[in-house]
């Protein structure tokens, strides 16, 4: 059993897709054991990225993840780290495979409506980060 970190980002919310992107885990056999609706700040969205802070894509990032509320959550189940990463999809909509989250509602790689940790380490800092 692991625990695991997702967030349906701003572009989600804004696009009503919070019912169906935890119905997509719920019945792939995972529990949603913790939830919020919330509005990062800048600093709050900062650091919670700042593995990112010298890429070209960290000041757009921390704005887009700013733009509107977003739905933090915890995902239990066997393999949910992975697991959850695969059912996400590629970074990059155009790249991930079909029947995946991204590939189904992303318009872009920016704007790609869902994170979640990629290892034990981060899931272990992000889930600390949103639920203490
Ligand atoms: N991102 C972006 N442009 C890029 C790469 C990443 O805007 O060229 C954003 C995108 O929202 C992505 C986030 O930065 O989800 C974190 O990037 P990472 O490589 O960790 O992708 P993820 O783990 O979300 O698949
Ligand atoms: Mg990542």
């Amino acid at each position: 059993m692991q625990k695991t970190l997702s967030i349906i980002k701003p572009d989600g919310v804004q696009k009503k897709l919070i019912g169906t992107i935890l119905n997509r885990f719920e019945k792939n056999g995972f529990k949603i054991v913790n939830l919020k609706y919330l509005s990062l700040t800048n600093d709050q969205a900062g650091e919670f990225y700042n593995m990112h802070k010298e890429m070209s894509f960290y000041a757009d990032l921390v704005k887009f993840m700013t733009s509107g509320p977003c739905v933090p959550f915890v995902i239990e189940g066997e393999n949910a780290i992975l697991r959850v990463r695969e059912l996400m999809g590629a970074t990059n909509p155009s790249e991930a495979d079909k029947g995946t989250i991204r590939a189904d509602f992303a318009e872009s790689i920016d704007k790609n409506i869902i994170h979640g940790s990629d290892s034990q380490e981060s899931a272990e800092r992000e889930i600390l980060f949103f639920f203490g």
